[in-house]
């Protein structure tokens, strides 16, 4: 069983880079955002209490975000173990998380400032099925309509120059200095996020010691 934390700015590529290994290795990909992102949309009691501060680029309470890991992580239905995305995010979370699991590998995908920025603003997902794309690398064949079903393209709500600015800044106050804590403790790999999806995956598997991707 293989357990890994993937952690970096936004527009990094955790969530490519997650799907990715866990499609391969059979992993299951828990993102905190996307959790809270389902909340929202279906307008529940959690959904209500995270809103504003996701559409800020703020950070969620820490006892919310803990709840939700811990809830997710009782379901037991990793077998062959779990990439998480997104958490920990400050350093109480990243105490929570060692006291309670073991860490196989903390993957840390660096990406300079400029290129956060570029890469979220061109940012845009499916309103209907939730598809990524991406203005400059994966552009959509009709301009502002999914794919694979039709449906609207938009930007995230918390896509906005401002919101991005602030997670940077708490990005680089809170996030980047647990990856110090990680590293007394488990095993950090640093990846270059610039090159392209594919490039990233390869390099991130010789650094962990995992076989290619198929
Ligand atoms: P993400 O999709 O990972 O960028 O997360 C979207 C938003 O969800 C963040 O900007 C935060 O508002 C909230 N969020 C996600 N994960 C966490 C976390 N570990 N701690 C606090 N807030 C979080």
């Amino acid at each position: 069983m293989r357990k890994y934390v993937i952690i970096g700015a936004q527009g990094s590529g955790k969530g490519t880079q997650s799907l990715l290994l866990a499609r391969d290795l059979d992993l299951v990909h828990i993102s905190v955002g996307d959790v809270f992102r389902w909340h929202v949309q279906n307008r529940t009691k959690l959904g209500a209490q995270v809103r504003r501060a996701m559409a800020a680029g703020e950070l969620v309470g820490d006892d919310l975000v803990e709840g939700v890991v811990r809830d997710r992580l009782e379901q037991h239905d990793w077998n062959y173990g779990f990439i998480i995305d997104g958490f920990p995010r400050s350093r109480r979370q990243a105490e929570f998380f060692l006291e309670s699991y073991d860490i196989d590998g903390v993957i840390h995908l660096d990406l300079p400032d400029e290129e956060v920025r570029r890469r979220v603003l061109a940012r845009r997902l499916c309103s209907r099925c939730g598809m990524d794309y991406n203005l400059i690398a994966d552009r959509p064949t009709e301009e502002g309509r999914c794919d694979v079903c039709g449906g609207e393209l938009v930007a995230r709500e918390d896509d906005t120059e401002e919101a991005v600015a602030e997670r940077l800044r708490i990005y680089r106050e809170k996030t980047a200095p647990i990856l110090e804590l990680f590293g007394r403790k488990e095993y950090v790999v640093t990846v270059d996020a610039r090159p392209g999806a594919d490039a990233v995956q390869r390099t991130l598997r010789e650094k962990l010691g995992l076989p290619a991707p198929r």
